[in-house]
């Protein structure tokens, strides 16, 4: 192997070393949200329907819901990044 090879390699695993400590970064804080998610009641109602849960859990981010049209017997409202929340009517 040459020098500039082995370069190279040890330039590749620490490249491949950090991907995975990203990866392993943002498991750890998905699962940490989940297990805070949990921990709470599971249909909170303090989120209303105001606020989509997905994006407050998984991004930390509060996204208004808006309702669509439509749902029979349940009001339907979609997030900007598509996560959908259905409440059944009273
Ligand atoms: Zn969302």
């Amino acid at each position: 192997m040459t020098p500039e090879e082995d370069e190279h390699d040890r330039s590749e695993i620490i490249r491949r070393l950090e991907d995975e400590k990203q990866r392993i970064d943002r498991q750890l804080a998905k699962e940490k949200a989940q297990s805070a998610r949990a921990e709470s009641s599971a249909d909170d109602p303090s989120f209303g329907t105001e606020f989509c849960r997905e994006c407050f859990v998984e991004l930390n981010e509060r996204v208004p819901l808006t309702p669509q049209p439509g749902g029979y017997g349940e009001d339907v409202y979609h997030c900007r990044n598509g996560h959908e929340r259905r409440v059944r009517r009273r």
